[in-house]
């Protein structure tokens, strides 16, 4: 996927795009034809003979469209649809509704569930594709626009309306689950001088180097990097106590130094070296949100403090009451 379009410019190129569709029917015959049309387009195929295996493949997989029958045993096209729709994992998906059932007022029960449309069967297979087509180019159109929207220009990972997205969630899962989630500010040191000294381009350079260097340490898919703002990232690991974190965090701040971008104005090191302060939530704790992003920015200032170039965690603040608002 390509990032550095502008959102009004992103040209909708289908050649080196790979959309998934899924086919729900119960009918083996009916998902025969189907594959053996679709199967020469640029298409891959995935195939489910009932409304709840196609609810199930649809939250596995995220296809990039369902094409979806009305009449079938078990829970119906209309139900699978309502499911989909009402899934937040999966309500993004353009659902396409292929049925016999050609009434007006099945079709429009179907449109009104949220499908994106709905085509007769027997169907023309010229129009069933450029229908399928269409559909395709404004989902991927779509995608590249939510893609674009949570990535940081500069350094093309997550910007901080992502992370403030994510942290709320996983905030939330990790009350719910009663486990752990550690929160890792991380700062360039000196980095005003770095600017001053190699210029505002070096400094941009720089910057991505690190970013790119800090997603590299981080394995876990949870795991989030952000941009919180200038030259300060932010990490959320989920489940990840306090231990781990600091653990990850030395390996962090070793990844960055290992990078060895040189920097003579610094008074830490002779090459770029960050700061990372860690705040780490205990399952239970009746800390809110926002205080544990103040307890890791705390940290971080505790880690500037004492000379820059190390990581500084503490648990202390985790168990404060709750705040007023
Ligand atoms: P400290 O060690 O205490 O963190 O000092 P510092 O100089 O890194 O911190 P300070 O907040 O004084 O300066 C941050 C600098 O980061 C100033 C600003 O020009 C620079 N900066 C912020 N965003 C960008 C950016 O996108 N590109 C470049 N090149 N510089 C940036
Ligand atoms: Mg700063
Ligand atoms: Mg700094």
């Amino acid at each position: 996927m390509r990032l550095d379009e502008s959102a009004m410019n992103i040209p909708i190129n289908l050649n080196d795009y790979t959309p998934t569709i899924l086919v729900v029917d119960d009918v083996p015959a009916n998902l025969d034809v189907m594959v053996a049309h679709l199967q020469q387009e640029n298409i891959e195929l995935m195939v489910a003979l009932s409304g709840e295996e196609g609810l199930e493949l649809a939250k596995a997989k995220l296809p990039d469209l369902i094409l979806l029958d009305i009449m079938m045993p078990g829970i119906d096209g209309y139900e699978t649809c309502r499911r989909l729709k009402s899934d937040p994992l999966t309500a993004d998906i353009p659902v396409v509704f292929l049925s016999a059932k050609s009434d007006e007022i099945d079709v429009e029960k179907g449109l009104n569930l949220g499908a994106v449309d709905y085509i007769n069967k027997p169907f023309s297979l010229p129009i069933l594709r450029a229908r399928l087509n269409n559909h395709l180019a404004l989902k991927h159109k779509s995608d590249m626009l939510i893609q674009l929207a949570c990535t940081d220009e500069l350094t093309r990972i997550a910007n901080r309306r992502h992370f403030d997205l994510i942290f709320e969630r996983e905030w939330l899962r990790a009350q719910r689950n009663q486990t752990r989630l550690s929160l890792l500010m991380i700062d360039v040191d000196h980095f005003k001088q770095y600017n001053d000294h190699y210029g505002h381009g070096e400094g941009d350079r720089c910057l991505k180097q690190v970013a790119r260097a800090l997603t590299v340490e981080l394995h876990r898919p949870a795991d989030l990097l952000a941009r919180y703002g200038g030259e300060e990232f932010v990490v959320l690991l989920p489940e990840t106590d306090f231990e781990d974190a600091e653990f990850i965090a030395n390996q962090l701040a070793a990844a960055v130094e290992k990078l060895a971008i040189a920097h003579k104005k610094s008074t830490c090191a002779p090459h770029v070296t960050i700061s990372i302060g860690l705040a780490s939530q205990l399952p239970g704790s009746q800390a809110s949100r926002q205080q544990l992003l103040k307890q890791a920015d705390r940290s971080l200032y505790k880690a500037k403090n004492s000379g820059r170039n190390q990581v500084y965690g503490t648990m202390s603040a985790i168990n404060e009451a709750p705040a007023a608002n």
